[in-house]
């Protein structure tokens, strides 16, 4: 009898029509936990070396977390994975919701599909029967409606994981869609779902996942729940205002999650829109600009309290207690949306020098209805305008729009273009790197990516944890898998002996110095991330740091192991070399995925937060490759280091 996960994964062939059930042996759960881990085990064996990420032999992976339906916190997180069209590289993309609890409910750990159908399909499981249900009427519809036809016909209680137009028409920045517009956005598999002609998993089982010491469990979730504090008592204008001080003072204090989590319940991730800004954390202008060129004035528009005005419910997702969401209400064509999340304001704002918040919910709406990625449509559109203000776009290219900064309303039509695969949208519906590629005329110079990903709206130049991982993770340009800060509020030093500790006051020059302990820190985020990831947990939720989260106890409490927490960053290593050993296999250059040299401070900017900062990637890589044992000039695990982890080199 396992515990905490189900032992059991469904494979469709959407090619034959055939379904099978698959046991998983206990020790890949030991060895890789379940989530990110039990896919990057499965696929890299599964996916032939080289194989066309829209052809039939990719496999799509959609999986839940261990620790989801167990009785634990912030534990509602799933996962798509797959071989990104993007990148080429090991692709996942995260989202929450209630899709994940309702995986293992149909007695699955995962929902593995490979081959391509000859007409549209969706997955029906109920955890009694699984079959393959025809999706021609639904071919074509935005995420919204198809999802709410799809509950109409298979059942009230049902939860949907689908794709748009987007990712019908192969968009390579498509994503997957659940809940009305939640998006499982990065690595572009929603172009994968698209090429297997899978418009739609549709969950409704009613399984029980067994714990192995309820006892244990409800003890330590109630410890948790005491500690989620409450919305911070400051106003939007004040939060601002911490960011220009984060920003002049020479000194920075060793981040507490606490009070992020804090500003989260009041605010969302919105929370971050002007502050960000000001400190220098939000890339502006296509990373060209800065805090200058978009200052107080211009980003008044999104100060969380006037995105607040405009929400009309919050919401949570499975088991959290602290609910980040909310619906807000617009104008126009759509009555409502998601509160648009950080990423998706800046890059649909600063990065486009855009001050009208009415076409940030416009187009965060239009994005999650087509089921493409906002982050990349707005690096997309930025790279776009940049192009145009130098000459490589014309006015014929764009078919009549004047793509300068700031234009509102073209930038609007061009992002409508890119849904509708229509002109130069369809030029660039495919993300930047293509885009460039396709225009020629030294477009390239315009391009911020890495490895074919547009990087987050979080700046390395300010945080240079984030321009680490951006570079050196095998899923290329990710904010979601660590930074400096991410380490200051994850407080790992508390339960793992021997981890780097940051003072709790630091001058900030600290910050840019490449030393042992940086490229350590970044191993350690890894690691984490990897078991944060397998266990289906929101990284906000892992913001509450390891002495208030007690996400390792929780592991042990569910599955009746007695794992030390240096023994789950063990864990955490062996998928890290598992998913560089999957990108070696395809032909991936590691060094290939470095982020672009604008992005790095090379050269530094002359003004604004970041002025005069560049990151030394190279020293970095090399020393988290090292951490790993991997090869440090080429980042491909060595021989031995695969061995040591029971992988087999291909
Ligand atoms: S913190 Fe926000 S994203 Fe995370 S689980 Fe809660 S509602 Fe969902």
């Amino acid at each position: 009898m396992s515990f905490g996960y189900m032992g059991k994964i469904l494979l469709v062939d959407l090619g034959s029509g055939e379904l099978k059930e698959r046991s998983v042996p206990d020790e890949v759960y030991e060895k890789y936990l379940s989530g990110m881990g039990l896919a990057a085990r499965l696929l890299y064996d599964m996916i032939p070396a080289g194989a066309d990420p829209l052809g039939p032999d990719n496999v799509l992976g959609f999986v839940s977390g261990l620790l989801t339906g167990t009785g634990s916190l912030f534990t509602g997180r799933w996962m798509v994975t797959g071989k990104s069209p993007l990148t080429g590289t090991w692709g996942d993309a995260n989202c929450g919701g209630f899709f994940s609890p309702a995986i293992k409910r149909c007695g699955y750990d995962g929902i593995f599909f490979k081959g391509i159908g000859k007409s549209p399909v969706y997955l029906y499981a109920n955890g009694i029967k699984a079959e393959l249900r025809d999706a021609s009427h639904l071919w074509g519809k935005d995420t919204v409606e198809a999802e709410q036809s799809l509950i109409a016909e298979a059942s009230p209680t049902a939860h949907v994981a689908l794709i748009g137009p987007a990712g019908e028409r192969l968009s390579l920045i498509s994503g997957v869609s659940t809940d009305r517009g939640r998006m499982a956005a990065r690595s572009g598999l929603g172009a994968v779902m698209g090429s297997k002609r899978l418009k739609a998993v549709v969950l409704d089982g009613k399984k029980r996942i067994r714990v192995h010491d309820p006892g244990a469990m409800r003890t330590l979730t109630k410890k948790c729940n005491g500690s989620v504090p409450p919305s911070i008592p400051i106003s939007g204008g004040m939060n601002a205002m911490m960011g220009i001080l984060l920003r002049v003072l020479p000194t920075a204090m060793a981040m507490d999650g606490r009070l992020v989590l804090s500003m989260y319940r009041k605010w969302g991730t919105t929370a971050l829109n002007q502050m960000s800004i000001e400190w220098g954390d939000s890339p502006i202008k296509n990373w060209a600009g800065d805090n200058e060129d978009f200052g107080l004035g211009r980003s008044a528009q999104v100060n969380p309290d006037e995105i607040r005005k405009r929400e009309k419910i919050k919401y949570h997702c499975y088991s959290c207690p602290l609910g980040c969401g909310g619906i807000c209400t617009m104008e126009g064509k759509y009555r409502e949306t998601h509160k648009p999340e950080y990423e998706s304001v800046l890059a649909l704002g600063g990065l486009c020098l855009n001050e009208d918040a009415r076409s940030i919910f416009y187009l965060n709406e239009l994005l999650n209805r087509a089921g493409m990625d906002t982050i990349s449509a707005g690096a997309t559109a930025a790279f776009a305008i940049e192009c145009y203000e130098n000459g490589i776009l014309t006015r014929e290219d764009t078919g009549g729009l004047e793509l300068a900064w700031g234009n509102t309303g073209a930038m609007v039509a061009l992002i409508e273009k890119m849904v509708a695969r229509e002109g130069i949208g369809d030029v660039l519906a495919d993300g930047s790197k293509i885009a460039a590629a396709r225009i020629g005329r030294g477009a390239e110079r315009y391009l911020v990516h890495a490895g074919g990903q547009e990087p987050a709206m979080h700046d390395g130049r300010s945080d240079p944890g984030y321009a680490v991982h951006y570079s050196v993770e095998p899923t290329p340009g990710r904010h979601t898998l660590g930074s400096w800060v991410y380490y200051e509020m994850w407080q790992l030093w508390k339960t793992v002996k021997g981890l780097p500790k940051p003072a709790l006051f630091y001058f900030k020059g600290s910050k840019y110095k490449a030393d042992g302990e940086k490229a350590r820190i970044a191993a350690v985020n890894s690691k984490f991330m990897n078991v944060v990831n397998g266990s289906g947990m929101c990284m906000f939720g892992s913001f509450l740091g390891a002495g208030r989260i007690p996400t390792f106890a929780w592991l042990n409490a569910a599955t009746g192991w007695n794992r030390t927490p240096a023994e789950y960053l063990e864990i955490g290593e062996r998928i890290q070399t598992l998913k560089q050993a999957f990108n070696v296999k395809h032909g991936i250059e590691p060094l290939a995925l470095r982020l672009s040299a604008r992005a790095l401070g090379l050269p530094p900017q002359p003004k604004g937060a970041n002025k005069g900062r560049t990151v030394d990637i190279e020293k970095l890589t090399r020393q988290y490759w090292m951490e790993f044992g991997w090869d440090p000039e080429t980042g491909k695990p060595t021989g031995e280091c695969m061995s040591k982890w029971g992988l087999e080199s291909r």
